[in-house]
């Protein structure tokens, strides 16, 4: 009986599941050559660990980046699978600037959106859009070295946006735009597109420390030519 009551009210949507990363890198001098060796283990008893050079351990890395990634969304889905339902929409009502007829609009849920048209009391029902702005991205840049007193651009938010009572039955599906700088947008994702984006921005900042290494290497080769 009391498995019952626990399947009674555990989340639906989850199935018991765990995921483990291991990422164990090694320089050790080798006993016979004395030279260095750069070994990759994935194993937690690292009964794999084998010499491998760097490229290879860029390779596992995307890898393994992935797998942090892939439990990250667990640990998000079980969140959300296990939160308060969401607060009840907010509905309300204005006239359609087209008929003039009451047009009643239910936000999208979370919807966080100014909505200019409330105060306006009407509007054309194409033009209502809700958007739950992406209130918490800390991440800012210093692009074309603009924006500097504030600290930066806001880079690479995701917002969420509905048409909730367009004509278009297909535009009132709410779908994510990401401000990959601000006034510059990508937009229309789905959630698996959504995840694409993601995998391939992983993969770019896996690259990045490559590219990091590189100019460090050629700062270096610099500083030596000029001494
Ligand atoms: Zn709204």
């Amino acid at each position: 009986m009391s498995r019952m009551a626990q399947t009674a009210t555990a989340p639906s949507a989850l199935t018991e599941q765990s995921i483990t990363s291991t990422f164990h890198i090694e320089v050790m001098d080798d006993l016979e050559t004395s030279r260095p060796t750069l070994s990759l283990s994935t194993d937690p008893t690292l009964g794999d660990l084998q010499v491998v050079t760097a490229a290879q351990v860029v390779a596992k890395a995307v890898e393994q980046h992935r797998l942090i990634d892939k439990a990250v969304r667990l640990a998000l889905d079980y969140e959300a699978a296990t939160a308060a339902p969401a607060p009840e929409p907010h509905a309300w009502t204005i006239a359609d600037r087209d008929s003039g007829l009451p047009l009643n609009v239910t936000c999208m849920s979370r919807c966080n959106g100014f909505h200019p048209e409330r105060a306006d009391g009407m509007a054309r029902a194409d033009s209502v859009n809700c958007t739950q702005y992406d209130t918490a991205n800390p991440t800012e840049l210093l692009i074309n070295g603009g924006a500097e007193e504030f600290g930066g651009y806001a880079t690479l938010s995701v917002e969420i946006h509905s048409d909730p009572v367009h004509p278009d039955p297909a535009k009132r599906v709410p779908v994510a735009s990401i401000e990959v700088v601000e006034d510059h947008y990508v937009e229309d994702l789905d959630p698996d597109a959504l995840a694409v984006v993601i995998d391939k921005l992983q993969e770019r900042v896996t690259a990045m420390h490559v590219r990091h290494a590189d100019l460090v290497r050629i700062r270096n080769e610099h500083a030596r030519q000029q001494a």
